[in-house]
């Protein structure tokens, strides 16, 4: 039966069942590379968001405190709040944490307003 390159879509004959890419090519390779590069670009992208917001932290909150910031302001000074590496979730009050280095924040609404509430630890 044939099959079709998951690389190049060029269809060929396997010569045993399990190969999806085209014999006698470098469309293994090439598929490989191609996926590395994704994730060193996604990895790429996530370091930065982390550096920023973890820059905008640090400028906002260098000693250990809490405070809380307008999330309007807050993401027109840089914040990202799809930037993080861990989430917790205080069960008492139903409030989601998210990990940044030594800061953990929040998003909070009063009032129908939006605010950035962080702590460091
Ligand atoms: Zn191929």
């Amino acid at each position: 039966m044939k099959k079709k390159c998951l690389f190049c879509g060029t269809e060929f004959e396997p010569i045993n069942g399990s190969s999806s890419y085209c014999p006698e090519s470098d469309c293994y390779k090439k598929a490989k590379k191609a996926r590395q590069k994704i994730v060193d670009d996604l990895i790429k992208l996530i370091r930065k968001g982390l550096y920023k917001n973890f820059k905008f932290f640090n400028e906002l909150l260098p000693s250990i405190d809490n405070t809380s910031i307008l999330l309007e302001t807050a993401i027109q000074r840089g914040f990202d709040e799809h930037a993080f590496y861990k989430t917790a979730i205080d069960k008492s009050n139903n409030i989601t944490w998210y990990n940044c280095g030594n800061y953990i924040f929040s998003i909070q609404q009063k009032n129908g307003i939006k605010y950035l509430v962080i702590y460091k630890n």
